[in-house]
Order: C-alpha cells, then sequence, then structure tokens
C-alpha cells in the first residue's frame, strides 16, 4: 500500500518568517514540520510505503504513485486543502481529509474527501487502515473519546526534511486547563492535560539525536498544563541531556502564570529551553477578566516578563485586541507594554471567533459576526467580529498603525535595550557552528542592517551589548524583527491598493508588453475588486524579450499594491522556459500573491514550484 501525505501551503503571514529563512538562515524553507503527519506515519502498518510532501518547503507532486492521498490542516490551510483533494480525487487516487480543521469541523469536508479523520488520530487511524485493506473504508472516523498519550508511537522523524527547518517539532501533552473564551484547542484537546511518559519522550529525543537535531520546539499549547508532571518532564530533559552528553535547545508554548514558580523557572532553564511564547493577550484586567484568561491576573504583568528573562529565558508573546472592553485607547497601552516589556516577537492579532467556540456562540447570539469567510489568518487586518467600542475600519488603521510603530528601526532598538536590562545569562546561544554564525550575521548585516542605511546602522550598533554572552539574543530579534517588518512592508503598509495606483502600475506593464497585447499572443485583464488581481493570459508565441519586459512592471505592481497576479498558461514552448523562468525569480519574493494555471496538457512542459507560487490545480476548463 502506498501512501502519499501532504502538508498543504500556508498562506503567508508573520509567522512564516520569509525572509529570515530566504535571506539570512542557510538552507531553511520554514519554521516547524508536519509532527501530525509523522506521527500518522508512525500509525500505519509496517509494510505500507509512507511518503511525507510539505508544500511548505517543497512542490507537490502532480503524478504521484500512491494508492491513498491524506491531505492535512489547520483553518488557514483550508483553502489549498480543498484544492488538493479536488485535484487528487479527480485523478483518480483516494483521498482522506485530516488535521486540525477536520476534527473541528468535519462537516465541511463531507463533499470534499473520500474519507475524513477527525480528532486525534492514535486509534482512528488504525481503524482506517485496516478497513481500507479490507476494502470497507468509511466515509468518517470520528474520535469522540479519551485518546491516552501513551498509546502515541515515537513519530517517524526519518520521513522529514527536518534540515530545512528551524526548529523540530516534538510534543509532550495535549489539553489546557484553563478556559479563554476564544480558544479553540480546549474544544478540540479538552481541560484535562494528558500526557506522555518519559520512556516515550527518551524515545524520540533518542530519535532526534540519531538525526543530529540541536533546535527542537515543545508545540504543546500548554507546557505546564499539568504543573507537577511538566516539572517531572523539564527534570527528565536536563537528565537526559547530561547523561548522552548531547545539548539540546528548546522552546515552548506556556501560561503566564509559569513566572510565579521559581523552581519551575529554573527546570526551564536547567532543561535548555531559550524561549517560551505566552499569549498575554491583553494587559488590561478587564479585557482578561472578559475573556476569561484569569490566569494571567496574577500579578503585574511587565512583573512576570522580566522574572522569566532574569532566567534567560527569551519571551515571545501574542496579543489580541478588539474584546468588548477594548476602545481606540488600547492599541496606545498595548504599544507602552510591548515596549517596556522588550518583546521582539509580538504576534499582535484581532479577535476573532473561530467556530464552535463560546466566543463564537456568545457573538452568533448577539448578531456581532460579520460574514468575512475567512476568519483563521489572524495576522492579517480582517475579523469576522464587530467590536463594540469601536469602529470597525478605526480599529483595523490602528492594528496597521500599531505594527509600522513597533517596527521602525529605532522601536526595535528600544524594545531590545529594555529587554537586555533584565536578561540574565541567557540559554539560547544560537544552535549553530560557529562559522555558520558567522555566515548569519554577515548575511544579516548585508540584507538587513546596511540597506537601511545610517539610522539602522546606528541603532544595531547601540543594541551591541559589552556582554558577548548577549550577542546571540542581539542578531535573533534584529533577524526577528527586520523579518516581520519585511511582510508587514508588503502586506500591511503599502499604500492602499486603491484603484487608481494599480491602474497606473497595470497601464505600465500595458505599454512594455503592447505590441505582444495587439497581437493577441497576451492578454491582460485587471479586475478592480477589493483585492484587485491582474490576469495575464499567454497565448501564443513569445520570446525571450516578452518575459524580460513583462517583469520590471509585474515586480512593481506588486510591490507597490496588494495586488495580485494570476498567470495563465495556455501555449507554451520549450525554447521559453528560461526567460520564463526568470521572470519567476523576479517575481518569487511575492510567491503568495502570485497565482500560476497551467493548462493540462503543459504541466510536464512548464514545472511551477508550488511550495513557491499558488499553483492553481483546477481543471483547463474550469
Ligand atoms: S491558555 Fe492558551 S491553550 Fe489554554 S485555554 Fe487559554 S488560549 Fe487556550
Amino acid at each position: 500500500m502506498r501512501l502519499l501525505l501532504i502538508n498543504p501551503r500556508f498562506p503567508e503571514s508573520f509567522w512564516s518568517s520569509k525572509w529570515a529563512l530566504s535571506e539570512v538562515l542557510p538552507n531553511k524553507r520554514a519554521v516547524n514540520p508536519p509532527l501530525g503527519l509523522a506521527t500518522l506515519a508512525a500509525l500505519c502498518p509496517p509494510d505500507w510505503e509512507v511518503e511525507i510532501v510539505d508544500e511548505n518547503i517543497e512542490p507537490i507532486p502532480l503524478e504521484p504513485q500512491a494508492d491513498i492521498v491524506g491531505v492535512c490542516g489547520m483553518g488557514v490551510q483550508f483553502p489549498r486543502q480543498k484544492e488538493l483533494l479536488a485535484y487528487y480525487r479527480g485523478r483518480g487516487h483516494y483521498v482522506v481529509a485530516g488535521g486540525s480543521y477536520a476534527s473541528l469541523c468535519p462537516e465541511h469536508y463531507t463533499t470534499l474527501a473520500d474519507t475524513v479523520a477527525a480528532g486525534e488520530s492514535e486509534y482512528i487511524w488504525k481503524e482506517f487502515c485496516r478497513d481500507f485493506q479490507q476494502g470497507t473504508p468509511k466515509a468518517l472516523y470520528h474520535e469522540t473519546g479519551t485518546v491516552a498519550l501513551t498509546d502515541s508511537p515515537t513519530p517517524r522523524f526519518d520521513l522529514l526534511k527536518l534540515p530545512r527547518y528551524s526548529y523540530v517539532s516534538l510534543q509532550f501533552s495535549r489539553g489546557c486547563p484553563f478556559r479563554c473564551e476564544f480558544c479553540d484547542i480546549i474544544i478540540m484537546f479538552g481541560r484535562k492535560p494528558r500526557v506522555k511518559n518519559m520512556e516515550q519522550v527518551g524515545r524520540e529525543l533518542d530519535e532526534l539525536r540519531r538525526l543530529n537535531v540541536r533546535n527542537a520546539f515543545f508545540v504543546d499549547d500548554n507546557l505546564i498544563g499539568n504543573l507537577p508532571v511538566a516539572k517531572k518532564l523539564l527534570a527528565f530533559l536536563k537528565e537526559y541531556q547530561d547523561k548522552h552528553n548531547y545539548k539540546f535547545s528548546f522552546g515552548t508554548e506556556a501560561s503566564l502564570n509559569m513566572a510565579q514558580h521559581k523552581d519551575l523557572l529554573q527546570l526551564f532553564r536547567d532543561a535548555g529551553f531559550g524561549w517560551v511564547f505566552i499569549g498575554i493577550e491583553s494587559t488590561d484586567p478587564a479585557s482578561l477578566k472578559e475573556t476569561l484568561k484569569t490566569q494571567n491576573l496574577h500579578e503585574d504583568t511587565l512583573t512576570s516578563v522580566r522574572r522569566i528573562y532574569s532566567y534567560g529565558i527569551e519571551v515571545l508573546a501574542g496579543f489580541i485586541i478588539g474584546f468588548d472592553n477594548d476602545t481606540l485607547k488600547t492599541f496606545e497601552q498595548q504599544y507602552q507594554f510591548i515596549t517596556d516589556a522588550g518583546i521582539q516577537s509580538a504576534m499582535i492579532g484581532l479577535l476573532t471567533a473561530l467556530p464552535k467556540t463560546p466566543l463564537y456562540d456568545r457573538l452568533k447570539k448577539d448578531g456581532r459576526l460579520s460574514t468575512l469567510e475567512d476568519v483563521h489568518e489572524n495576522t492579517r487586518p480582517t475579523t469576522n467580529v464587530i467590536p463594540k467600542n469601536m469602529p470597525y475600519d478605526a480599529m483595523v488603521d490602528g492594528y496597521i498603525a500599531l505594527y509600522k510603530r513597533l517596527l521602525s528601526d529605532r522601536e526595535i532598538a528600544l524594545r531590545l535595550r529594555n529587554k537586555l536590562r533584565f536578561l540574565g545569562p541567557p540559554v539560547y546561544g544560537g544552535g549553530y557552528s560557529l562559522r555558520q554564525g558567522l555566515a548569519i550575521v554577515g548575511r544579516l548585516v548585508w540584507k538587513g542592517i546596511l540597506p537601511g542605511g545610517l539610522s539602522r546602522i546606528w541603532h544595531f550598533l547601540r543594541t551591541l551589548p559589552l556582554r558577548k554572552s548577549l550577542w546571540p539574543t542581539v542578531i535573533s530579534d534584529w533577524i526577528a524583527a527586520l523579518s516581520m517588518r519585511e511582510f508587514a512592508e508588503r502586506r500591511l503598509m503599502v499604500e492602499q491598493a486603491e484603484a487608481s495606483s494599480v491602474e497606473r502600475r497595470v497601464d505600465f506593464v500595458r505599454s512594455a508588453i503592447g505590441g505582444y497585447v495587439a497581437t493577441g499572443d497576451v492578454t491582460l485583464n485587471l479586475q478592480q475588486t477589493s483585492a484587485p488581481d491582474l490576469a495575464v493570459c499567454l497565448k501564443g508565441r513569445l520570446d525571450g524579450s516578452f518575459f524580460k519586459r513583462a517583469a520590471p512592471g509585474l515586480e512593481r505592481l506588486l510591490k507597490h499594491t496588494r495586488a495580485s497576479v494570476t498567470l495563465r498558461v495556455d501555449v507554451f514552448q520549450a525554447h521559453q522556459l528560461a526567460p520564463f523562468q526568470e521572470l519567476l525569480r523576479r517575481l518569487a519574493r511575492y510567491g503568495d500573491r502570485v497565482h500560476i494555471v497551467v493548462d493540462e496538457r503543459l504541466r510536464a512542459l512548464v514545472p511551477i514550484d508550488s511550495s513557491v507560487f499558488n499553483l492553481v490545480l483546477a481543471r483547463s476548463a474550469d
């Protein structure tokens, strides 16, 4: 039996760290590998041939040799997941849908897949494999009971292309005891944390060691959900590393109340945790009470963050704006806190109501859900929540202005200095060899610092402390901040894509390739909707100079507006390949807004890297 498992491409967001990965870090393509698929692979019968393809680092196979194609996905991946399911099903493969969104809303997949696997996979996937081999697979496998994590196998890390990720994911627990109103984790995994045993963790670490992994990320939604067990884990991790004389550099997600336990912080430090992601959300007690995030109310948030810093552990944090209690003044409060706390990776989102959460139910009852479709991308300036105490448009403008303010060179440096004053000897040492580290610094300076001119050079230099042990922190903060800035510049801060600006730039493209348009070899069609799109259709014999002429205009359109470009290839000849690829190379930086449609007959002739561009898989007649 041959099984192909696919992790669909994510839409780009602050989380993608695209600039950092493509310009600064060596040979990396994505932040985390698809751990769920590696676990699924481990649950298959031993004689099954399993392949994992992550579209975030590599193109999907268009003609796979597979009996079953399984496509997973979170909510943000749903549009691409749908496309992939339809494509492979259309080619005659048996398709299975799974992942967190299918677990939360299996009803959305009824017509999309032959089988839907909803919920934790440990028991239901084995059942599916058995049924499939006997020729009696069911349409839905829905785990509604409790899965003991002690039954979870060691993920098939060997099937992942680990060197292409900055961290390797592993998981110790599922579930969280808290009850934040907006959270879908507790809907999926429950409020009683379940954990693996230490022997399992040891086996996973053995495998990571065998694969020479150093940077590892515990993807648990709250590693300290069960405090006594979390302490046991941390002690075990330290002991394991001492015993094998092998150092990991760990990171994880945990709730802010970790700051109340000094013994826990020491254990985190001793175990090699260099950073932790915390959902701070808001520092306004009224907003926290409203959203039932009471675990953040134990003490002043700044004091908590600084205490964590004092153990040499970095804090990355999530923030939310748009609670009922929030007003336009909230933006200033969030700015002040993020700056004082020196949090460089501040992931700010507008409050979004995810299906099946208590927040969703409440707002639906109150008639405060808008009909915007995509509610899953929480770093784009849209939400399905109609705010209570501020106009929607003013909230979106405030959101963009806040990011713009936080990502100036001066503010990046200010946050860094505010953090360094409280940071104990850092646990995080970079995780790279000296040679790799020097190469990273070189690329950061060359591609990130120098292009910012004298002002950025000055701000960078004034963040370099005398204590050399803090330099990796400074370097990684600048990489993170410039990566966020690069994304924000392309996606949030570009001039509003108002009609005249887009039209002006499309006119520029039209005049550069006017001769080809006149002969009908190319058609241009601009759709001026809320998301403008320029459709370029290649219909005739085009020489190399066409691609050279088209490239600068298309590049500028993508750079200076929020418009997208759809390239439709209806006619193509082998000699066009080199200039066409050169055109794609220039547009790759904006690949998430470039959709490429290749006539089915030409797909072998025109290879498109679907991990860079949106390769549209609809059939040509669609
Ligand atoms: S602490 Fe995090 S995982 Fe737990 S309920 Fe709140 S948002 Fe969800």
